[in-house]
């Protein structure tokens, strides 16, 4: 992974920003940008200058992943009050400061406003400019050591569909699920985010399986339905359109072509069926440090595909009272197409 270039690929984009440095708050935007994996730091990045303040628990942590990530920082360890002197002190020197207005509150932009960048310029808000998405761009593209750790997590989330999923995937080399299973059985199924229930599952039945786990912090996702024994005729008719769908959606993934599009694709196929009304969701979204991030990809998404984006191609058909089936990959997008990194078999029957 090249995690040392990335501030420099942030800085090119400050003028078109509006901003003279960025004050980096979320923390998983902090990790992108300098390997550091814990629960407390700010980033300030000026155009020169990099400044990484922690509290007394991460001292040591932050100097080492720093070092192995190459980030060559000012590293602070302060608490409370000193954390905001010190950024205030090296950011008196920029125009204008960036927060970044996705992860701040309300009282947290006012107190950057008036206590942390306040001065220079007469306005209301002080120095501070909200800006969107600035780190969450450089995110959407993976680097090949980005690409390798999704696909590890892919690979662990492979195994039988037991019940104790999680243990397996632990004992495997996960260091966590990336976001908690869905299991639904029988009717739960027709309700896209289903926590497991006590529900017995009964013969015939569709169980819709949703899970994930991280590898280095980077998530899979992957979605199976199965039926315990012979499905009902309009189960297996369900299944089989939403398979279509799934394997559309996928044909239709290649760099250049806009995320909407593949929505299209897959949505085709489920309403020639009769079931638009039955799709409750968007096709997929983009998988990385989190299991939710940039691009979506859904009718309502203004984002094209480019190589190294990681999404998801997710369909489902929900019908109340009856039972859903969702069939879930996670694709790395290449020039030509997409290769799917989730390879679990998709038989609907489980012996
Ligand atoms: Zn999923
Ligand atoms: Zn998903």
């Amino acid at each position: 992974m090249d995690v040392g270039g990335r501030v420099g690929r942030l800085r090119e984009r400050f003028e078109e920003a509006g901003v003279d440095a960025l004050l980096v708050t979320n923390l998983v935007n902090v990790r992108y940008l300098t390997g550091f994996t814990g629960s407390a730091a700010l980033l300030l990045v000026g155009p020169d200058d990099l400044l990484f303040v922690t509290d007394g628990r991460y001292g040591e942590q932050s100097a080492e992943q720093l070092g192995v990530a190459e980030v060559e920082a000012r590293i602070e360890v302060q608490t409370g009050t000193g954390q905001r002197e010190v950024v205030k002190e090296a950011g008196a020197k920029f125009p204008r400061i960036g927060v970044e207005a996705d992860d701040v509150t309300w009282a947290q932009y006012e107190a950057y406003a008036e206590k942390w960048f306040d001065g220079a310029e007469p306005s209301r808000h002080g120095r501070v400019v909200g800006v969107k998405g600035l780190v969450a761009d450089l995110r959407r593209v993976k680097d090949a050591g980005e690409q390798a750790r999704i696909a590890a997590a892919c690979r662990v989330s492979e195994h039988d569909f037991a019940l104790d999923l999680e243990f397996e995937m632990r004992r495997r080399g996960a260091e966590a699920v990336s976001f908690e299973a869905i299991v639904a059985s029988g009717p739960n199924g027709a309700k896209p985010h289903a926590r497991p229930s006590e529900r017995a599952i009964r013969a015939g039945e569709l169980v819709v399986l949703d899970f994930g786990c991280k590898v280095d912090g980077y998530c899979s996702d992957m979605t199976r339905t199965v039926a315990v024994g012979e499905p009902a005729p309009e189960a297996r008719r369900m299944y089989d359109v939403v398979l279509a769908s799934q394997e559309a959606g996928v044909a239709a993934t290649r760099a250049g072509v806009e995320a909407a599009e593949v929505d299209r694709a897959c949505r085709e196929v489920i309403e020639e069926a009769g079931w638009g009304d039955a799709f409750l969701h968007g096709t997929g979204h983009g998988v990385g440090l989190e299991i939710h991030e940039d691009p979506r990809v859904a009718s309502t998404s203004g984002d094209t595909l480019a190589t190294g984006h990681v999404v998801t191609v997710e369909p489902g058909v929900y019908l109340a009272g009856q039972g859903g089936v969702r069939i879930e990959d996670t694709v790395v997008v290449t020039e030509g197409g997409c290769e799917v990194l989730t390879h679990a078999p998709k038989d609907l029957i489980l012996e």
